[in-house]
């Protein structure tokens, strides 16, 4: 098998390759790929910094072009992405076909941003003067991502990067290396010039800490757990550099007594279960007023039944398998925990086999849960899903609130009263009225509030916000 080599400096180098493992069906390898280290990443930063004054000058039109390049690509190429991404991460061929198209259409959002860049000429309050306020690209961004989202992710923190006039050095999580490395793989062949891009897989403690350490970095955009957010935090401040995170959720779906029915149920089995329950817009928490809660609860358990857990290629699927043995342990240690709290197992929580060896796991239902045990309160990031009863609306926005996270956040209703004033007091940087809490567009802003995030926006045109620096130019005329 061919080692999938890092980019660096424009060179494709590295040979020990390590093995991609497909979690439908682990005894296929879906590639090797090389493992940078310590050296090959400070040599990759300062590759990007020396890209850097040439690229943040160059012309618009240039970064348009590659970047629409990359999207067309990418959406040429989409039912072979999608098949990769599936091997690699898990999710259903149409999930990972579905994530592939938003990651074209991330790069054709940003290719047209490229030519819309503009700034502001105001007067001055001294006579004579004029002012100019322009936005400038940072320098060196670091990209860390996580594994959930192998290809969308990478694509809504390079295309803004690139877009700005910035450089990059493009870290991808461990088990998920293949789409990373295609879509550096399509953007080096767009006309990317040397050290504009760089991809430096392998671990995190060792090319992360690398970014990390680095004094020539001047932004980070992490997306990960919140332990490694709060690292990159520190590790920020100390070089005084520009920082993004975005960590976990614990998002609530509120069901009240009004709720179309099917509606709740529907948004609750997608987006408690789909893409097996990691992703950080889950609803985790689902809280559910007293009128309607056995129906409820009944209606989703009927639903659950139907869902077909197997292998992510297999035609039929609804949920594969779980990403690695790691994060099927930590979601049967929380199944066993919510059974020692005193929830109730409503439905699922036994791993089981299929075909092909791989993380197989029911979707899980927990009932008679409160807010106050740890499986409401602690992001497991599987298919496991606590429904907490409660008296009224005032209850579940209270409850839907009290939560050290604030990403996501849903109620199913129809009162226009209810929803109105839940969009309005809900603490999420995301509010959905009768729709599931994940499963956002491409083109708007991306982001939470409290312990999910920090920093600006991600995605549309917020993302200016972090990708740029704000100069303001004064001029005797
Ligand atoms: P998860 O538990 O979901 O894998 P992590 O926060 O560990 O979440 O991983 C998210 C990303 O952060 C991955 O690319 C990982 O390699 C990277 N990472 C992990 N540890 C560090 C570190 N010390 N410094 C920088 N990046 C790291």
């Amino acid at each position: 098998m061919t080692v999938h080599q890092n980019l660096i400096a424009g060179e494709w180098t590295g040979a020990n390759g390590v093995e991609n493992i497909n979690p439908s069906d682990t005894n296929e390898v879906v590639g090797l790929y090389a493992q940078a280290s310590v050296d090959d990443t400070k040599a990759a930063i300062a590759a990007a910094k020396a890209a850097f004054p040439a690229w943040s000058r160059s012309g618009i039109w240039e970064r348009h072009v590659i970047l629409k390049k990359a999207g067309d690509e990418i959406m040429a190429r989409k039912d072979e992405l999608g098949a990769l991404l599936a091997r690699e991460e898990g999710k259903t061929l149409p999930e990972a076909i579905g994530e592939t198209i938003r990651a074209s259409q991330i790069f054709e959002f940003f290719a047209g941003e490229a030519l819309r860049l503009a700034g502001e000429v105001i007067p001055s309050v001294r006579p004579n003067i004029g002012v100019e306020i322009t936005r400038e690209g940072l320098g060196v961004i670091g990209i860390i991502t996580p594994w959930n989202f192998p290809i969308a992710i990478p694509a809504w923190k390079i295309a803004p990067a690139l877009c700005y006039g910035n450089t990059v050095v493009f870290k991808p999580a461990e088990l998920v290396p293949a789409c990373s490395w295609a879509i550096v793989d399509i953007l080096h062949r767009a006309g990317l010039p040397k050290g504009v891009l760089n991809l430096v897989m392998g671990k995190g403690s060792i090319v992360g800490q690398t970014i990390l350490d680095s004094p020539d970095v001047a932004g980070i955009t992490f997306t990960g757990s919140t332990g490694t957010g709060k690292r990159v935090a520190a590790a920020s401040v100390e070089h005084n550099r520009k920082f993004q995170l975005e960590m976990g959720g614990k998002n609530p779906m509120v069901v009240l007594d009004d709720a179309d029915l099917n509606v709740a149920v529907e948004a609750a089995a997608n987006s408690g279960f789909f893409s097996t329950g990691q992703r950080c817009t889950a609803s985790s928490r689902l809280i559910v007023t007293e009128g309607i809660h056995d129906k409820f609860v009944a209606a989703l358990t009927e639903k659950l039944k139907t869902l077909v857990v197997d292998n992510a290629l297999k035609a039929g699927t609804h949920i594969g398998p779980v990403v690695d043995e790691r994060q099927l342990k930590t979601d049967t240690d929380y199944i066993e925990i919510g059974k020692k709290e005193g929830a109730k197992l409503a439905f699922g929580g036994e791993v089981i086999s299929r075909d092909t060896p791989g993380f197989y796991l029911q979707p899980t239902l927990f009932t008679d849960a409160t807010n106050q045990m740890r499986i409401s309160r602690e992001e497991i990031f599987g298919p496991v899903v606590s429904v907490i009863r409660v008296k009224d609306y005032d209850e579940a926005l209270a409850t839907a609130n009290d939560t050290p996270f604030g990403l996501s956040s849903g109620i199913a209703t129809t009162s226009l009263k209810h929803a109105t004033h839940f969009k309005r007091n809900s603490e999420a940087g995301m509010v959905m009225v009768n729709l599931p809490t994940a499963g956002v567009d491409f083109h708007v802003p991306f982001g939470g509030r409290k312990g999910s995030s920090y920093g600006p926006r991600e995605q549309g045109k917020y993302a200016a916000e972090f990708y740029t620096t704000v100069k303001t130019a004064y001029t005797l005329a």
